[in-house]
């Protein structure tokens, strides 16, 4: 039986941040709020049983229940908490997908690129948008290659696609992914319109690490080599899961700018009636 739980009053927020240092002096500025903010986070998630959420989710545009599962670490059995981006609504987008969604506008005729053909959001993206192509990744296949069943596959360092193609490109946990990723924000960057805009997602270390950690590389010969213990992550494409390479640092930013982009600044969006729960989760949003 699953408990259902009441939203606090806290106010919502969307926040932008160009570097380390300006979201720092915010966190100085604004202990107190974020303090809260915490609070509420481990009160409401800090438990072993599911639960659900009333609440509003803005891309089915309809009132909802939010379904929260919490998961223990591995090394910490006893201690039970939400990951909060995977807070799923019924429509079946998790709080990261559905961030990503609304910032794409419906009934603009926008051209989208999303990266992964078989995820949720993939899905919305077809359903929902009339301009929108899909690719998978998978080794051995030349970017470009369509299957029999019509499947697009593409390699994010090398795309097939013409310069200027597309006004968004969508990109979320994909980049760990990729030895070398920097190749994949340069084709990004490449195949965009101008004043198109990237949206990534990607483990975020957050808080005061500006470096990436790097948990594995890809030798010159070819082999893996891990700094850290392996860490698959779900993959809608592979049952065994697929191994992060790195989480990401504000360095991203700085990356981002450095290939090309004009603007890059990390978003956040807390927003408990929509199932926004935390100001971890940024979404980064890379203007040309
Ligand atoms: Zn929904």
């Amino acid at each position: 039986m699953e408990i259902e739980k009441n939203l606090a009053p806290l106010d919502a927020l969307r926040l932008s941040f160009r570097d380390m240092d300006e979201y720092a002096d915010y966190r100085h500025e604004h202990k107190a709020q974020l303090a809260a903010i915490w609070q509420y986070q481990a009160a409401l998630g800090n438990q072993e049983k599911p639960f659900t959420l009333n609440g509003f989710c803005e891309v089915c545009n309809s009132a909802t229940k939010f379904y929260a599962r919490p998961v223990t670490r591995l090394d910490d059995p006893s201690n039970f908490h939400v990951k909060w981006a995977s807070l799923r609504c019924k429509c079946g987008l998790s709080a990261r997908e559905r961030r990503v969604a609304s910032l794409v506008p419906i009934g603009k005729n926008a051209s989208i690129y999303h990266v992964g053909h078989f995820s949720n959001l993939a899905k919305y993206f077809l359903d929902n948008h009339p301009n929108v192509t899909t690719s998978q990744f998978k080794e051995g296949y030349k970017s470009g290659f369509i299957d029999n069943e019509g499947v697009r596959y593409e390699d994010l360092t090398q795309l097939s696609f013409p310069e200027s193609s597309f006004d968004f490109i969508i990109c979320t946990e994909v980049l760990e992914h990729i030895p070398s990723y920097e190749a994949g924000l340069r084709e990004a960057k490449r195949c965009l319109r101008e004043s198109g805009a990237a949206i990534f997602t990607f483990p975020w270390l957050g808080g005061n690490h500006f470096k990436h950690r790097v948990r594995a590389e890809l030798t010159d010969d070819g082999q893996i080599h891990h700094h850290l213990p392996p860490s698959y992550h779900g993959d809608p494409a592979s049952p065994e899961g697929i191994l992060c390479f790195r989480d990401f640092g504000w360095e991203i930013l700085d990356e981002l700018r450095a290939n090309g982009f004009r603007d890059a600044f990390a978003y956040f969006m807390f927003n408990p009636l929509l199932g926004y729960m935390t100001l971890n989760e940024p979404v980064i949003i890379a203007k040309k």
